[in-house]
């Protein structure tokens, strides 16, 4: 028997940044799915899921998507698929999947599953491929084997991971690295109990208004403009534009500052850069709710806290605060209370470490 393990992540800073071909900086947290497996002998794929109490088959010689019922297995069948594509020396096993990573919550189960199936394998067949490479085909599995089209944010901070470390990715270069953290802060996710409440078709929506500014701007993506040049342009842009526009290329800059205030060991000015970006999140990109702005509004009136906003694409979801450990406990508390007093609804909150990638 083989274990394996890859976490969630969250994001820190860089909101909606990933198709403007930006930057992003992210964590990978202290949960995450870990996998126990063996070689089958055959093309016989075995898989059960413990957290969802089922069992899938297949044989790794005639691989397609499942759908209904099955489709929690095509993350591992994706990942078996790509590396045979990949033409890496790889066939049946069997694996047990157990996690302590909320499903569907924004912090990437998805992405987990993945890149353990890619650690398992690789230590079941005895492969070693560098960790972008794993990222990569990771990424390659959800977006033709699941249908998702992602971008490598999810793969890489699983894969890169690094105990107290952000990690930044470059979306145009595909270029990761890591900054330390100073000693003693944490990380508090707190999802607002609100179902999604829009369609979707506003993500989509938001994509078409980031080309549509970086078209008006004559460049070729949001990632080569600067504020300055948003600002100059601002007779020429429609006022919507504007606001889509000074939020990537803020976010992006806010990216860099946030890395450069990270070095300085000045966590302060990174919480700052955090509130900076929810606010624009809220007035630019309006991709917050009521109940995500009341989260970052009680929980920036309480002790210890350094920073919070919105995290991942927004419309519902959940925040990220990053907050002083000694703190931690109490702050969580009166955040759920607090909110709850407010609004009527039930946050659940996950306080977390910042955390080693996969292995
Ligand atoms: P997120 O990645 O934000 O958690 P996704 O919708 O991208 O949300 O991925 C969630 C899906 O991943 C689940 O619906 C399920 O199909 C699969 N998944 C994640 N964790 C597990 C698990 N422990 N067992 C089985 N399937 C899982
Ligand atoms: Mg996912």
């Amino acid at each position: 028997m083989q274990t394996s393990y890859a976490p969630g992540r969250v994001e820190l800073l860089g909101n909606h940044t990933d198709y403007n071909e930006g930057v992003v900086l992210s964590a990978a947290i202290d949960r995450g799915v870990t996998l126990i497996g063996e070689r089958s002998g055959s093309s016989l794929v075995t898989l059960c899921s413990t957290t969802l109490g089922l069992t899938f088959t297949a044989d790794a010689a005639s691989l397609a998507p499942c759908k209904d019922q099955g489709e929690w297995a095509n993350y591992l069948l994706g990942v078996l698929d790509v590396f045979q594509k990949e033409g890496l020396p790889v066939g049946g096993f069997s694996a047990e999947i157990k996690s302590n990573l909320p499903l569907g919550a924004g912090l990437s189960s998805s992405a987990a599953l993945e890149v353990s199936t890619a650690m398992l394998l690789q230590k079941l067949f005895g492969l070693n491929l560098d960790r972008l490479t794993v990222a990569k085909l990771c990424r390659r599995a959800e977006n033709e084997f699941v249908g998702v089209n992602c971008g490598l944010l999810d793969q890489a901070s699983s894969a890169f991971g690094k105990a107290g470390h952000a990690i930044f990715l470059d979306c145009r270069s595909e270029t990761v690295e890591t900054t330390p953290f100073p000693d003693g802060v944490e990380l508090l996710i707190t999802q607002c109990g609100v179902a999604h409440r829009l369609s979707g078709g506003e993500y989509n929506e938001r994509r078409l208004q980031c080309f549509d500014a970086a078209a008006r701007l004559g460049a070729k993506a949001l990632r080569d403009v600067s504020s300055a040049q948003i600002e100059a342009g601002k007779a020429i842009l429609p006022e919507l534009s504007y606001r889509r526009a000074a939020h990537v290329v803020g976010e992006n800059e806010r990216v860099l500052q946030g890395i450069d205030f990270l070095r300085g060991g000045d966590v302060k000015a990174f919480g700052a850069l955090m509130f900076a970006s929810h606010e624009s999140s809220r007035h630019n990109f309006e991709n917050s709710t009521p109940e995500l702005d009341a989260l970052v509004e009680i929980v920036r009136e309480l002790p210890g806290v350094l920073g919070s906003r919105l995290t991942g694409g927004g419309f519902g979801g959940a925040t990220v605060t990053l907050l002083e450990r000694d703190k931690a406990s109490a702050v969580a508390e009166a955040l759920v209370a607090k909110y709850h007093a407010r609004t009527g609804y039930t946050a659940q909150a996950h306080l977390c470490e910042i955390a080693d990638g996969a292995h």
